[in-house]
């Protein structure tokens, strides 16, 4: 048998000694039936609620479902900004034979917001992130899964695998009938290490070597043609039927998923998008003009805004972020909060 620790959450819709004890049940029994567990093998149990909790300690609750017999302790949380209220936690520590990767953390009613990640496992909650070059959404994605573990699908980095094929065979990028002859010898596949992509290009991986200037360029020729964008939307479609996602690209909000429940449109200055890549550049060690970084990205953009297939544009039920005076950490956080306000 091992010691482990299983969480739970759960609101209460009033501050009355019935709400809280019917609740914590409820918990407590979810908890208990969800992971097999045998009462008399509950070692400790630890309660916490919020300071809006004043009727009843939410232990009571251990004693109506049978627990008699374990050290029991109920504490009172901080009160911190914005949080949940009206939240009871527990904490329950059992010998059990269940593995550390088969525990079921329970989250009811609201409290579901405290954990997406097991909340909506098998949902396939999906968070759109469009914007032009330099906007942050790269940045903010890897942060944003991260904190919720979703995974983060970077659609950007598809067609600059398929650049790279491109030109590492001396295909020009703009010759539609080319590239699309070729497609069929592009093997674009994804592995998510930590919920981050890594990306592979007919078995090798090149994430790292898709990030040059000269890939950014012709990934948005590349992106102008119509069997290339059909062949990615199939993919990451695919990926995002079945897991949590946070997808970032130009059209996701307005064609790959347009059913998304929740869209973001990030932007930010020229001059401002131009420092960020500037900086990325400098942290390579790579050469640069700040003109010619302004005048790429400014191409960039009308490429993708005047294109005639999936136009980069806002979707009509995006929120919009201007993040030219926003850090990385405040973007992160006004999106995971528009986020958990979605979780139903
Ligand atoms: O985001 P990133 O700079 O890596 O994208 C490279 C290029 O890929 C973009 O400039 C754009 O032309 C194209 N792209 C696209 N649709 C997406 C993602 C990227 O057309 N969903």
């Amino acid at each position: 048998m091992n010691i482990c620790s299983i969480r739970g959450a759960i609101t209460i819709e009033e501050n009355t000694k019935e709400n809280i004890v019917m609740n914590t049940e409820n918990l407590l029994n979810e908890i208990i039936e969800k992971n097999n567990i045998e009462k008399q093998n509950i070692i400790n149990i630890i309660f916490s609620s919020t300071k809006d909790i004043t009727k009843a300690y939410p232990a009571i609750a251990t004693r109506n479902i049978g627990i008699t017999d374990c050290a029991i302790m109920c504490l009172q949380e901080m009160d911190v900004e914005e949080s949940l209220k009206m939240c009871i936690r527990v904490m329950i520590t059992v010998n059990s034979n269940i593995k550390k990767q088969n525990i079921k953390h329970i989250y009811l009613k609201d409290a579901k917001k405290l954990r997406p990640d097991i909340s909506l496992a098998k949902s396939g909650f999906a968070v759109a992130i469009d914007g032009p070059a330099g906007s942050g959404k790269s940045t903010v994605s890897k942060i944003i899964s991260k904190e919720l573990s979703f995974i983060y699908v970077d659609t950007g980095a598809m067609f600059r695998t398929i650049t790279l094929y491109c030109l590492q065979n001396n295909i020009d990028c703009s010759d539609e009938t080319k590239v699309s002859k070729e497609l069929e010898n592009i093997d674009i596949s994804l592995e998510f290490e930590n919920g981050i992509q890594q990306i592979y290009l007919n078995n090798i991986n090149v994430t790292e070597k898709i990030r040059t200037q000269e890939i950014s360029k012709n990934a948005s020729i590349i992106a102008q043609i119509s069997s290339v964008r059909e062949k990615l939307l199939k993919m990451q479609r695919k990926i995002a039927e079945n897991s949590n996602v946070i997808m970032d690209g130009r059209d996701i909000g307005t064609n790959v998923l347009p059913n998304a429940n929740v869209k973001i449109y990030l932007d930010a200055d020229i001059d401002e998008r131009t420092k960020r890549r500037c900086e990325e550049l400098a942290m390579k060690n790579e050469t640069f003009e700040y003109n010619k970084v302004r005048q790429g990205i400014i191409d960039r953009d009308n490429a993708d805004k005047n294109r005639k297939i999936a136009p980069l544009k806002k979707a009509d039920d995006s929120i919009t972020i201007n993040t030219t005076n926003l850090s990385i950490y405040e973007v992160s956080e006004m999106i995971i909060k528009i986020i958990k306000e979605n979780i139903k």
